[in-house]
């Protein structure tokens, strides 16, 4: 496909055509296999607490959805499942919750994070131990540090929307979308491997805003990209919007494969919401170019507790593995699958890497 012009872009966004998606798709999955290989790794997915502190009108995990019984795992049960995940041969989990203005919460996580790290450490051959991805929302600098410090070394921060009206209309006034920013360039500063992503089909969103999301991405030069669909959670403002709408699905197909092919090197996720929306969600988004899939490791008497949105749909790590090999791809076992965009692009790597000996 060569290089994508704005234009060219804008005209794919516009099209319903499913011969363009096709394409696409194809030209996608082209520049996926020449530029990060058939793999697809797999991220254990351990979502440890659902108490937030802030209101995000599209989130069912909303402070004020009081409907929502609470929960926070225990150190040992988050550091068992990670094990679990562990000697299943995935070296990678992301420990996820939603976002706290309680400093214990910090002091708890980097107490995990490290004892994952020691344990996971003794039982590798390689010493290299468990790849920790981050997904706690905005902290202050030094918080992040000592997260890294602890053994993390990706951050998952999503923006969004970068498009600052389209921001406002979806978070209170007292979120902020340069604070948001700011914590995507501290993470990147401090060395984290750092991904960032938007939610797609917002009431509202237009394919202008969708290319300056795009923008967005390459010039905050992120290594690794994780959206999906917009789905709507009742006991949220913004499910009761009505405003126009892109196809969720088929858009969400789209800028995946158009991230792929303007950001060739970056690792993708194909999300949890995007198998949830179409039962052919997870074939698509990895035929659009993404290489990650991270199989929920939440214990199931809680998962029903971690709704950002509705209908979420939970595939055992047994069926998400066949599924990915059925499709021609690799699975990435016993392996980290960092993103080649960091390795290529990030002076911290090597430093990342000797912390690890
Ligand atoms: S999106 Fe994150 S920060 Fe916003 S309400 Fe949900 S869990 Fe909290």
């Amino acid at each position: 496909m060569g290089m994508i012009s704005s234009d060219d872009i804008v005209n794919i966004l516009n099209s319903d055509d499913l011969q363009v998606l096709q394409e696409l798709l194809q030209a996608a999955d082209k520049c996926r296999r020449e530029n990060v290989g058939d793999k697809v790794y797999l991220r254990g997915l351990i979502e440890f607490s659902n108490y937030c502190d802030r209101n995000c009108f599209y989130c069912g995990l909303r402070k004020n959805n009081h409907q929502l019984e609470r929960y926070r795992l225990r150190k040992d049960e988050i550091v068992e499942l990670a094990m679990l995940a562990f000697k299943s041969g995935y070296h990678s989990i992301c420990l996820q919750s939603g976002e706290t203005d309680n400093s214990f919460e910090v002091d708890f996580l980097v107490e995990v994070v490290r004892e994952i790290k020691d344990l996971s450490r003794e039982a590798d051959e390689d010493a290299r131990g468990l790849g920790i991805t981050l997904s706690v929302g905005e902290l202050e600098y030094r918080q992040y540090e000592r997260l890294w410090e602890a053994g993390a070394h990706r951050y998952l921060l999503r923006i969004e929307s970068s498009v600052p009206e389209l921001f406002k209309s979806i978070h209170p006034p007292s979120q902020r979308l340069e604070q948001r920013i700011d914590c995507l360039r501290a993470l990147k500063d401090i060395g984290y491997q750092t991904g960032t992503g938007i939610m797609i089909g917002l009431p509202g969103q237009t394919v202008e805003h969708l290319l300056r999301e795009l923008e967005f991405f390459r010039q905050e030069d992120v290594d690794m990209l994780g959206m999906g669909p917009y789905i709507p959670h009742h006991a949220t403002p913004l499910s009761k919007v009505k405003a126009e709408q892109l196809d969720p699905y088929l858009t969400t197909l789209k800028i995946l494969a158009l991230c792929r092919l303007t950001m060739p090197d970056v690792n993708m996720v194909a999300s949890t919401a995007l198998q949830s929306i179409d039962p052919e969600g997870l074939r698509m988004g990895l035929k659009a170019g993404a290489n990650i899939v991270m199989p929920i490791l939440t214990p199931e008497d809680i998962r029903e507790k971690y709704y950002l949105y509705e209908h979420k749909k939970f595939k055992k790590s047994e069926e998400l593995a066949e599924e990915i090999s059925s499709c021609g791809y690799t699975l990435g076992l016993w392996e980290w699958g960092d993103s080649l965009h960091y390795k290529r692009t990030t002076l911290q790597y090597r430093a990342s890497m000797e912390k690890t000996e």
